[in-house]
């Protein structure tokens, strides 16, 4: 899978995502990351990419010009036109069903924000996808992106390896995880629970189970009530 970043920051897409997991799906040439830097395709003599807002107001507004012009460059090269993602406080939060989705995409552009945002007429122009990762505000898209790019990564075939499954983890079966324990088997007077040393599957399986259940119910009441729900329709 190819990911192109619009960015006015491109070091920090490409140094925040070659390590570990992304890093290696890279190496093995699984996926790509071009960071695309907006400020090359200013036609202004001094490369500026922002202006101030029409009707007033605090901060500058990033130009429409730049960014669609560095958009074409991208899409000239592609084979069909691409899913434009635009990272922003004003769009659909970001989860695990919209990771899975965007990981069926063979190339995806991601356009990351800066100052008080992007002239709309950019978004009217290239963009498919209004996406948000919480309700708070950051200082750019990049971060948003990066978060994105990771999700999203792991779920392209061939990037996790077998021990790293993503299929146990939260949201997958729409509960959080279970509790993880590993070596020693006691930490600070603290055993690992006796049920995970039986080596018995089934009380495995049962346990984690019912510590999903009640993770979920405490910290996501949303994701339990919509799960109960669904296990009452299953059953009738
Ligand atoms: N004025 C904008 C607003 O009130 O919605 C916020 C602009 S923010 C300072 C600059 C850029 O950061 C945005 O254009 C967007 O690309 C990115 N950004 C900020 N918060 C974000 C979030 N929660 N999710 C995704 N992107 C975000």
């Amino acid at each position: 899978m190819n990911f192109h970043v619009l960015t006015l920051f491109p070091d920090m897409i490409t140094q925040g995502l070659n390590t570990s997991i992304t890093g290696r799906a890279i190496e093995n040439g699984l996926v790509s990351i071009e960071a695309v830097n907006i400020r090359d395709y200013s036609t202004d003599k001094h490369l500026k990419v922002d202006d101030y807002p029409y009707g007033g107001g605090a901060g500058l507004v990033m130009r429409a010009d730049p960014i669609c012009r560095a958009y074409d460059a991208v899409a000239s090269r592609l084979d069909k036109k691409p899913r434009v993602v635009y990272m922003t406080p004003v769009g659909y939060t970001f989860n695990q069903n919209m990771a899975r989705e965007f990981a069926q995409e063979e190339e995806l552009v991601i356009l990351c924000g800066h100052y008080e945002g992007v002239d709309e007429r950019a978004l009217e122009t290239i963009v498919t996808d209004f996406v948000s990762i919480g309700d708070y505000v950051l200082t750019g898209g990049e971060l948003a992106a990066m978060v994105v790019i990771d999700a999203v990564s792991r779920l392209v075939p061939g990037v996790l390896h077998n021990d790293e499954s993503a299929v146990t983890e939260s949201f997958e079966n729409g509960l959080l995880e279970y509790p993880q324990y590993t070596r020693p088997e006691v930490y600070n007077g603290m055993a690992v629970p006796e049920v995970l040393l039986s080596g018995h599957h089934g009380n495995v399986d049962k346990w984690r189970l019912e510590q999903s259940l009640q993770r979920t119910k405490k910290y996501r009441p949303d994701l339990y009530e919509a799960y109960m729900e669904r296990t009452k329709k299953d059953k009738a």
